[in-house]
């Protein structure tokens, strides 16, 4: 609380005291005497005109930007937000940072007119593991593929035989017909496992 009871709610917010709104609002119920409407009536003025050019310049600046790639034209389905609309994307080191309806420039663009953009979708029930088979998985929109039926005998051979080899997100559960075979004392070969 201030020292001078006479500077009320400025000695407060000069003195660090006040840092919210809420904490403002609540000293100027106990102490009116400081309270000059006209001078905060001004600051606000001021205030909500800065916050209006600066938003305006930042939206200027966000417009300029380059993008490293942008998908231009494609029905955007985002799940998470509910996004359903023609929109163009614009991705800056790997990463979505702009969805708009404005014209977004990128180094490079791609026109997805007419396609559906959407997350890459996983399949949890792919046989075929290899660069082919991913491929046409790549083609298909999906960007994990799992064998999660059949399963691998070997998952850790299965984790290092992909290890920097794949297209596309991969893997795979423990194979039960495998430990099965193998309890038997006739376990069956990695290559032979699939259908
Ligand atoms: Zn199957």
């Amino acid at each position: 609380m201030p020292q001078d009871p006479a500077l009320g709610i400025c000695s407060d917010f000069l003195a660090g005291q006040i840092s919210s709104p809420a904490e403002m609002e609540a000293s100027l119920q106990w102490e009116p005497s400081c309270y000059d409407r006209s001078s905060v009536g001004a600051t606000m003025r001021k205030l909500i005109l800065f916050v209006f050019f600066f938003l305006a310049f930042s939206t200027t600046i966000v417009s300029a930007q380059q993008f490293d790639l942008v998908l231009e034209g494609g029905r955007v389905m985002d799940p998470e937000t509910g996004l359903d609309a023609v929109r163009n994307v614009g991705i800056l080191d790997g990463k979505i940072v702009r969805i708009s309806s404005d014209a977004l420039s990128g180094r490079r663009v791609i026109q997805a007119s007419g396609l559906v953009v959407a997350p890459g979708f996983i399949d949890l029930h792919q046989h075929g593991q290899e660069m082919e088979s991913q491929r046409v998985k790549a083609l298909d929109g999906v960007t994990t593929a799992l064998e999660l039926e059949i399963g691998a005998p070997d998952v850790a051979q299965f984790l290092k035989a992909k290890e920097g080899r794949s297209l596309i997100h991969y893997g795979t559960s423990a194979s039960h017909a495998a430990a099965r075979a193998l309890v038997f004392g006739t376990p069956i070969p990695e290559a032979e496992i699939l259908p």
